[in-house]
């Protein structure tokens, strides 16, 4: 087994993020089915309990880096590391999850070390002994397949959602720790206080079931009949940003391009007409319901299922038979 992947893994207050093990649950996949190794990367300072963590699942290696230059994400000294680290292995591979670092470092990296980059990919095939690269195009309405000119490694960015953590696969992986010489880099950024850009606490990414609730509910008193739905399906409630800038819903519960992104096994989309800055936030969704009085709305065009009527009907009558 001579070619390798390597998969970043971010983290965060003490947690590996989502987007990561994502990647890694993709990584497992291509790994798996091209015969090659599997490596997870972690980059930080004291995070030898996380990069446990990783060793019990499915991977080759954990490949350990501490330095207290990386105790925070610095572009210089991120990309001085990984240049280094992907110089030096020369793996085929290195997936990241298309976060906001990572949208950030990518290129910076990727033009460090001269290699190609493939951005918010959504998915992969194999083809012959090669990989071909899915990602969206055209605000979404073309899936283009991406090839590499470059060299290896290949630098890949993962959209959120694209996989799932429920296909990690389980397994031991030994920690491996790697020093590298960062004295050299300086720092020329200082960090200041890190702040939530939805403020609030909940984190509807981890949600199963989600209702979400759009302009079509017309007044906040309306709500009541979404809260109840919600409840009856023990689901969180969602909404499209009106609903949110009304100030009907707190920020933390909007979701698309300026809210949060989830992949829900149901997302249940009651009024909502279907923008593309909301649609991006939930298109992940296992089974989509759209309920919608215009059967023209562009929900539909990416519904499971489709309910043209009035919510106002519709919702309490799922209620009932929920609760039935
Ligand atoms: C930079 C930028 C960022 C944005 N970010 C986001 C974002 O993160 N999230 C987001 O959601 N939007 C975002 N938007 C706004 C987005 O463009 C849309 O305006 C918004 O998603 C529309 O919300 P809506 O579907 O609830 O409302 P509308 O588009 O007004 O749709 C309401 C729908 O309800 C239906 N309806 C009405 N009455 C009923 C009824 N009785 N029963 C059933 N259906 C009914 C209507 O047919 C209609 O389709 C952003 C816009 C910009 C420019």
């Amino acid at each position: 087994m001579s070619e390798k992947i390597y998969v970043l893994i971010d983290h965060g207050e003490g947690e590996i993020r989502t987007p990561s093990l994502e990647s890694l649950a993709l990584g497992q996949r291509m790994a798996e089915e091209a015969g090659f190794s599997l490596h997870a990367l972690i980059l930080g300072n004291e995070i030898g309990p996380l990069a446990e963590r990783l060793g019990k699942q499915k991977v080759d290696s954990v490949l350990l880096v501490e330095d207290q230059k990386l105790a925070n994400y610095d572009p210089d000294v991120y990309c001085r590391a990984l240049s280094e680290i992907l110089t030096e292995d020369q793996p085929y591979l290195f997936l990241m999850g298309h976060i906001y670092q990572n949208i950030d470092l990518a290129p910076k990296l990727a033009a460090a070390i001269n290699r190609g980059l493939v951005t918010d990919c959504i998915g992969y095939r194999k083809e012959g002994d090669d990989f071909v690269f899915v990602r969206q195009m055209f605000r979404n309405k073309l899936n283009a397949d991406v090839q590499f000119r470059s060299e290896h490694p290949w630098i890949v960015t993962l959209q959120t959602g694209a996989t799932s953590v429920d296909d990690l696969k389980e397994g031991s992986g030994q920690v491996v720790e790697r020093s590298l010489d960062l004295s050299a880099v300086e720092l020329r950024r200082k960090q200041l206080e890190a702040f939530e850009a939805t403020q609030g606490k909940v984190d509807l990414s981890q949600a199963e079931l989600i209702v979400a609730v759009g302009r079509g509910i017309k007044k906040a008193e309306n709500l009541k009949i979404i809260e109840e739905l919600a409840e009856a399906l023990g689901a969180e409630i969602a909404a499209s940003r009106p609903v949110v800038d009304s100030e009907w819903l707190t920020r933390d519960r909007q979701i698309g391009s300026s809210g949060q992104t989830v992949s829900p096994r149901l997302y249940l989309a009651c009024g909502i007409s279907g923008a593309i800055q909301h649609i991006v936030g939930m298109k992940n969704a296992q089974c989509i319901v759209a309920i919608n009085t215009d059967p023209n709305a562009p929900i539909f065009n990416i519904a499971t299922y489709g309910i043209v009527g009035d919510l106002f009907e519709i919702v309490p009558a799922l209620t009932k038979k929920l609760k039935e």
